[in-house]
Protein backbone atom coordinates (compact mmCIF):
# COMPACT_ATOMS: atom_id res chain seq x y z
CA UNK A 1 0.00 0.00 0.00
CA UNK A 2 1.23 2.73 -1.30
CA UNK A 3 1.43 5.63 1.75
CA UNK A 4 2.93 8.74 -0.40
CA UNK A 5 -0.02 9.49 -1.74
CA UNK A 6 -2.90 11.54 -2.20
CA UNK A 7 -4.78 11.31 1.32
CA UNK A 8 -5.29 15.05 1.47
CA UNK A 9 -8.69 15.67 0.81
CA UNK A 10 -11.71 14.09 1.79
CA UNK A 11 -15.63 15.12 0.76
CA UNK A 12 -18.61 13.94 1.22
CA UNK A 13 -19.88 12.32 -1.90
CA UNK A 14 -23.13 14.22 -3.38
CA UNK A 15 -26.01 12.54 -1.49
CA UNK A 16 -27.91 11.81 -5.15
CA UNK A 17 -25.00 9.77 -5.59
CA UNK A 18 -25.04 7.49 -2.72
CA UNK A 19 -28.96 7.02 -3.52
CA UNK A 20 -28.48 5.62 -6.77
CA UNK A 21 -32.33 4.23 -7.09
CA UNK A 22 -32.17 0.35 -7.34
CA UNK A 23 -35.87 0.09 -8.36
CA UNK A 24 -36.74 -0.08 -11.99
CA UNK A 25 -39.94 2.35 -12.88
CA UNK A 26 -41.56 1.73 -15.97
CA UNK A 27 -44.07 3.28 -17.89
CA UNK A 28 -47.37 1.37 -18.51
CA UNK A 29 -48.95 0.94 -22.30
CA UNK A 30 -47.59 4.29 -22.77
CA UNK A 31 -49.96 6.39 -20.16
CA UNK A 32 -48.06 8.65 -17.43
CA UNK A 33 -49.09 5.61 -14.75
CA UNK A 34 -45.83 4.38 -13.13
CA UNK A 35 -45.16 1.40 -10.97
CA UNK A 36 -41.77 0.73 -8.61
CA UNK A 37 -41.01 -3.14 -8.74
CA UNK A 38 -40.55 -4.42 -5.33
CA UNK A 39 -36.59 -5.14 -4.68
CA UNK A 40 -35.86 -9.02 -4.93
CA UNK A 41 -35.89 -10.16 -1.36
CA UNK A 42 -32.07 -10.69 -0.69
CA UNK A 43 -30.52 -14.09 -0.49
CA UNK A 44 -29.03 -15.24 2.89
CA UNK A 45 -25.65 -16.06 2.56
CA UNK A 46 -24.04 -19.07 4.92
CA UNK A 47 -22.65 -17.75 8.32
CA UNK A 48 -18.84 -16.86 8.18
CA UNK A 49 -16.92 -18.11 10.57
CA UNK A 50 -14.45 -15.44 11.80
CA UNK A 51 -12.61 -17.86 14.23
CA UNK A 52 -11.38 -19.75 11.24
CA UNK A 53 -10.52 -16.65 9.35
CA UNK A 54 -8.49 -15.23 12.30
CA UNK A 55 -6.77 -18.75 12.40
CA UNK A 56 -5.87 -18.45 8.56
CA UNK A 57 -3.75 -15.24 9.94
CA UNK A 58 -2.13 -16.55 12.77
CA UNK A 59 -0.97 -18.85 10.25
CA UNK A 60 0.39 -16.59 8.16
CA UNK A 61 1.86 -14.80 10.73
CA UNK A 62 3.50 -18.10 12.39
CA UNK A 63 5.46 -18.41 9.30
CA UNK A 64 7.44 -14.99 9.52
CA UNK A 65 7.33 -12.01 7.57
CA UNK A 66 6.32 -13.25 3.83
CA UNK A 67 8.70 -10.49 2.27
CA UNK A 68 9.10 -12.19 -1.40
CA UNK A 69 12.47 -14.68 -1.82
CA UNK A 70 11.86 -15.95 1.81
CA UNK A 71 11.91 -18.87 3.59
CA UNK A 72 8.77 -17.81 4.97
CA UNK A 73 7.05 -16.81 1.44
CA UNK A 74 7.83 -20.17 0.46
CA UNK A 75 6.21 -21.88 2.80
CA UNK A 76 3.36 -19.86 3.16
CA UNK A 77 2.57 -19.94 -0.77
CA UNK A 78 2.37 -24.37 -0.49
CA UNK A 79 0.81 -23.53 2.31
CA UNK A 80 -2.28 -21.45 0.60
CA UNK A 81 -2.13 -23.20 -2.09
CA UNK A 82 -2.86 -26.71 -0.59
CA UNK A 83 -5.65 -25.20 1.93
CA UNK A 84 -7.78 -23.57 -1.10
CA UNK A 85 -7.52 -26.94 -3.15
CA UNK A 86 -8.58 -28.62 -0.36
CA UNK A 87 -11.92 -26.60 -0.41
CA UNK A 88 -12.47 -28.05 -3.92
CA UNK A 89 -11.05 -25.22 -5.85
CA UNK A 90 -9.07 -25.23 -9.14
CA UNK A 91 -5.59 -23.90 -7.88
CA UNK A 92 -2.92 -21.99 -10.48
CA UNK A 93 0.22 -20.95 -9.14
CA UNK A 94 1.24 -18.48 -11.57
CA UNK A 95 5.18 -17.81 -11.02
CA UNK A 96 7.22 -15.20 -12.84
CA UNK A 97 11.36 -13.37 -12.07
CA UNK A 98 10.22 -9.99 -10.91
CA UNK A 99 13.54 -7.62 -8.98
CA UNK A 100 11.81 -5.63 -6.22
CA UNK A 101 12.70 -1.80 -5.68
CA UNK A 102 16.24 -2.32 -3.89
CA UNK A 103 16.50 -4.42 -7.18
CA UNK A 104 16.87 -7.92 -5.65
CA UNK A 105 15.40 -10.65 -7.88
CA UNK A 106 12.84 -12.59 -6.39
CA UNK A 107 10.02 -14.85 -7.89
CA UNK A 108 6.91 -13.84 -7.53
CA UNK A 109 3.87 -15.99 -6.51
CA UNK A 110 0.55 -15.06 -7.68
CA UNK A 111 -1.84 -17.77 -6.40
CA UNK A 112 -5.28 -17.87 -8.48
CA UNK A 113 -8.56 -20.05 -7.35
CA UNK A 114 -11.19 -21.00 -8.93
CA UNK A 115 -14.51 -22.24 -7.87
CA UNK A 116 -16.43 -23.84 -10.18
CA UNK A 117 -14.22 -22.48 -13.32
CA UNK A 118 -16.48 -23.99 -16.03
CA UNK A 119 -19.24 -20.81 -15.57
CA UNK A 120 -19.08 -17.91 -17.36
CA UNK A 121 -20.52 -15.43 -15.04
CA UNK A 122 -17.64 -14.68 -12.33
CA UNK A 123 -17.06 -12.80 -9.38
CA UNK A 124 -13.31 -12.23 -8.51
CA UNK A 125 -12.16 -11.46 -4.79
CA UNK A 126 -8.70 -10.49 -4.18
CA UNK A 127 -5.90 -9.57 -1.46
CA UNK A 128 -2.35 -9.39 -1.04
CA UNK A 129 -0.60 -12.26 0.19
CA UNK A 130 2.62 -10.20 0.83
CA UNK A 131 4.11 -8.48 3.86
CA UNK A 132 6.13 -5.27 3.93
CA UNK A 133 10.02 -5.89 3.77
CA UNK A 134 10.65 -2.84 6.21
CA UNK A 135 9.33 -1.24 8.86
CA UNK A 136 9.55 2.40 7.46
CA UNK A 137 6.68 4.04 8.98
CA UNK A 138 8.23 2.81 13.12
CA UNK A 139 10.31 4.54 15.35
CA UNK A 140 12.80 1.42 15.73
CA UNK A 141 13.71 -1.63 13.60
CA UNK A 142 13.01 0.12 10.33
CA UNK A 143 15.10 -2.06 7.96
CA UNK A 144 13.36 -5.12 9.55
CA UNK A 145 10.41 -6.77 7.77
CA UNK A 146 7.04 -6.97 9.88
CA UNK A 147 4.38 -9.52 10.36
CA UNK A 148 1.59 -7.59 8.16
CA UNK A 149 -1.18 -9.59 10.18
CA UNK A 150 -3.58 -7.05 8.97
CA UNK A 151 -1.63 -5.68 5.80
CA UNK A 152 -1.71 -8.73 3.77
CA UNK A 153 -2.30 -11.74 6.27
CA UNK A 154 -5.87 -9.95 6.88
CA UNK A 155 -7.55 -10.40 3.15
CA UNK A 156 -5.88 -13.87 2.86
CA UNK A 157 -7.70 -15.15 6.12
CA UNK A 158 -11.04 -13.62 4.77
CA UNK A 159 -10.84 -15.23 1.43
CA UNK A 160 -9.56 -18.30 2.42
CA UNK A 161 -12.83 -18.80 4.93
CA UNK A 162 -15.11 -17.59 1.72
CA UNK A 163 -13.10 -20.39 -0.22
CA UNK A 164 -14.87 -22.47 2.53
CA UNK A 165 -18.02 -21.07 2.61
CA UNK A 166 -18.96 -21.62 -1.38
CA UNK A 167 -18.40 -25.55 -1.37
CA UNK A 168 -21.46 -25.60 1.39
CA UNK A 169 -23.74 -23.50 -0.52
CA UNK A 170 -23.54 -23.11 -4.05
CA UNK A 171 -23.99 -19.32 -4.63
CA UNK A 172 -24.59 -20.02 -8.45
CA UNK A 173 -22.23 -18.07 -9.55
CA UNK A 174 -18.71 -18.81 -10.58
CA UNK A 175 -16.37 -17.24 -7.78
CA UNK A 176 -12.10 -16.30 -8.14
CA UNK A 177 -9.62 -15.83 -5.28
CA UNK A 178 -6.91 -14.01 -6.43
CA UNK A 179 -3.84 -13.79 -3.80
CA UNK A 180 -1.72 -11.51 -5.23
CA UNK A 181 2.47 -11.07 -4.38
CA UNK A 182 4.11 -8.62 -3.96
CA UNK A 183 1.87 -5.75 -3.71
CA UNK A 184 3.63 -4.14 -0.44
CA UNK A 185 7.78 -3.69 -1.14
CA UNK A 186 7.35 -0.09 -3.30
CA UNK A 187 9.30 2.80 -2.52
CA UNK A 188 6.79 6.12 -1.63
CA UNK A 189 7.12 8.11 -4.30
CA UNK A 190 7.37 5.28 -7.35
CA UNK A 191 3.92 4.33 -8.37
CA UNK A 192 4.72 1.45 -10.53
CA UNK A 193 7.04 0.04 -7.49
CA UNK A 194 3.52 -0.81 -5.74
CA UNK A 195 1.66 -3.80 -6.55
CA UNK A 196 4.15 -6.06 -8.77
CA UNK A 197 1.67 -8.85 -8.64
CA UNK A 198 -1.24 -7.37 -9.80
CA UNK A 199 0.25 -5.58 -12.38
CA UNK A 200 1.56 -9.45 -13.66
CA UNK A 201 -1.37 -10.93 -13.28
CA UNK A 202 -3.40 -7.79 -15.16
CA UNK A 203 -1.35 -7.75 -18.09
CA UNK A 204 -1.20 -11.91 -18.27
CA UNK A 205 -4.42 -13.08 -17.29
CA UNK A 206 -6.29 -14.94 -19.91
CA UNK A 207 -8.07 -13.13 -22.94
CA UNK A 208 -11.26 -14.57 -22.16
CA UNK A 209 -11.08 -14.23 -18.46
CA UNK A 210 -13.61 -11.33 -17.48
CA UNK A 211 -15.87 -11.01 -14.36
CA UNK A 212 -18.24 -9.28 -14.12
CA UNK A 213 -16.38 -7.34 -11.10
CA UNK A 214 -13.97 -7.51 -8.35
CA UNK A 215 -13.62 -6.97 -4.63
CA UNK A 216 -9.75 -6.07 -3.42
CA UNK A 217 -9.23 -6.53 0.65
CA UNK A 218 -6.76 -4.91 2.48
CA UNK A 219 -6.48 -4.30 5.80
CA UNK A 220 -10.15 -5.64 6.63
CA UNK A 221 -8.88 -7.08 10.30
CA UNK A 222 -7.99 -4.49 12.31
CA UNK A 223 -9.59 -2.57 15.16
CA UNK A 224 -11.86 0.60 14.72
CA UNK A 225 -12.14 0.39 11.52
CA UNK A 226 -13.20 2.48 8.92
CA UNK A 227 -13.99 1.75 5.96
CA UNK A 228 -14.86 4.87 3.59
CA UNK A 229 -15.52 5.38 -0.23
CA UNK A 230 -11.51 4.61 -1.81
CA UNK A 231 -11.04 7.16 -4.53
CA UNK A 232 -9.78 5.16 -7.26
CA UNK A 233 -12.90 2.72 -6.41
CA UNK A 234 -15.19 5.80 -7.19
CA UNK A 235 -13.56 6.55 -10.72
CA UNK A 236 -13.19 3.79 -11.69
CA UNK A 237 -15.95 1.37 -10.58
CA UNK A 238 -18.62 3.13 -8.96
CA UNK A 239 -21.35 0.84 -9.36
CA UNK A 240 -19.19 -2.13 -7.90
CA UNK A 241 -18.73 0.32 -4.53
CA UNK A 242 -22.58 1.38 -4.70
CA UNK A 243 -23.43 -2.09 -4.23
CA UNK A 244 -21.17 -3.51 -2.06
CA UNK A 245 -21.46 -0.07 0.48
CA UNK A 246 -25.60 -0.87 0.23
CA UNK A 247 -25.34 -4.22 1.04
CA UNK A 248 -22.88 -3.36 4.18
CA UNK A 249 -25.94 -0.55 4.65
CA UNK A 250 -28.30 -3.27 4.32
CA UNK A 251 -26.78 -5.32 6.93
CA UNK A 252 -26.61 -2.78 9.35
CA UNK A 253 -22.69 -1.81 9.10
CA UNK A 254 -23.05 1.59 7.47
CA UNK A 255 -21.90 3.28 10.40
CA UNK A 256 -18.48 1.30 9.52
CA UNK A 257 -18.50 1.31 5.36
CA UNK A 258 -19.25 5.14 5.66
CA UNK A 259 -19.99 6.98 2.84
CA UNK A 260 -17.30 9.40 2.12
CA UNK A 261 -15.03 9.62 -0.05
CA UNK A 262 -11.08 9.36 0.36
CA UNK A 263 -8.67 10.39 -2.29
CA UNK A 264 -7.40 7.65 -4.64
CA UNK A 265 -4.94 5.14 -3.41
CA UNK A 266 -2.79 3.11 -5.51
CA UNK A 267 -3.07 -0.53 -4.50
CA UNK A 268 -3.98 -3.95 -6.25
CA UNK A 269 -7.32 -2.71 -7.93
CA UNK A 270 -5.60 -0.04 -9.89
CA UNK A 271 -3.98 -2.63 -12.17
CA UNK A 272 -7.08 -4.59 -12.59
CA UNK A 273 -8.92 -1.59 -13.65
CA UNK A 274 -6.79 -0.28 -15.75
CA UNK A 275 -4.39 -3.23 -17.27
CA UNK A 276 -7.27 -5.89 -17.20
CA UNK A 277 -9.91 -4.21 -17.41
CA UNK A 278 -12.17 -5.81 -15.02
CA UNK A 279 -14.35 -2.98 -12.61
CA UNK A 280 -12.56 -3.50 -9.07
CA UNK A 281 -12.96 -1.68 -5.79
CA UNK A 282 -10.95 -2.03 -2.95
CA UNK A 283 -12.08 -2.28 0.90
CA UNK A 284 -9.46 -0.83 3.22
CA UNK A 285 -9.31 0.67 6.68
CA UNK A 286 -8.77 4.18 6.39
CA UNK A 287 -9.29 6.77 9.20
CA UNK A 288 -10.88 9.78 7.69
CA UNK A 289 -10.24 11.72 10.85
CA UNK A 290 -6.49 10.77 11.59
CA UNK A 291 -6.08 10.99 7.54
CA UNK A 292 -4.47 7.92 7.78
CA UNK A 293 -4.62 4.06 7.88
CA UNK A 294 -5.24 1.94 10.62
CA UNK A 295 -2.61 3.09 12.99
CA UNK A 296 -0.31 0.10 13.07
CA UNK A 297 0.68 0.91 8.91
CA UNK A 298 4.05 -0.73 8.23
CA UNK A 299 4.96 -0.77 11.43
CA UNK A 300 6.11 -4.00 13.97
CA UNK A 301 3.06 -3.97 16.18
CA UNK A 302 0.86 -4.85 12.96
CA UNK A 303 0.89 -8.04 14.32
CA UNK A 304 -1.57 -10.84 16.33
CA UNK A 305 -2.33 -8.93 18.84
CA UNK A 306 -4.11 -6.20 16.76
CA UNK A 307 -6.26 -8.30 15.04
CA UNK A 308 -9.98 -8.15 15.67
CA UNK A 309 -11.91 -10.74 14.95
CA UNK A 310 -15.68 -8.69 14.94
CA UNK A 311 -14.18 -6.73 11.84
CA UNK A 312 -13.43 -9.74 9.83
CA UNK A 313 -16.50 -11.54 10.52
CA UNK A 314 -17.97 -8.03 9.12
CA UNK A 315 -15.83 -7.99 6.16
CA UNK A 316 -16.42 -11.73 5.41
CA UNK A 317 -20.27 -11.19 6.27
CA UNK A 318 -20.77 -8.36 3.35
CA UNK A 319 -18.63 -9.70 0.85
CA UNK A 320 -20.50 -13.29 1.06
CA UNK A 321 -23.91 -11.33 1.30
CA UNK A 322 -22.63 -9.84 -2.66
CA UNK A 323 -21.58 -13.02 -3.65
CA UNK A 324 -24.88 -14.90 -2.90
CA UNK A 325 -26.78 -12.05 -4.28
CA UNK A 326 -25.26 -11.97 -7.63
CA UNK A 327 -27.33 -13.78 -10.07
CA UNK A 328 -25.96 -15.44 -13.12
CA UNK A 329 -27.46 -14.74 -16.56
CA UNK A 330 -26.48 -17.58 -17.78
CA UNK A 331 -27.82 -21.24 -16.62
CA UNK A 332 -25.86 -22.57 -14.25
CA UNK A 333 -23.87 -25.56 -14.54
ZN1 LIG B 1 1.05 -2.09 3.10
Amino acid sequence: MNTFLKYSATALLPLALLTASCGNNKTNGGTDTTTTKPAAPRVAAPAFAYDSAYAHIKTQVEFGPRVPGSVAHGKCAEWMTEKLKSYGLTVTVQEAPISLPNGQPVRMKNIFAAFKPERADRILLLAHWDSRAMADRDTARKTEPIDGANDGASGVGVLIEIARVLQLKDPNIGVDILLVDAEDQGNNGSEDSWCLGAQYWAANKPANYNPRFGILLDMVGGQNPVFPREGNSYILASHVQDKVWSAAAALGFGNIFINEQTGPTTDDHVPLNKIAGIPTIDIVHYDTDQNDYFPHHHRHTDNLSVIDKSTLKMVGTVVLDVVYNENPVAPVK
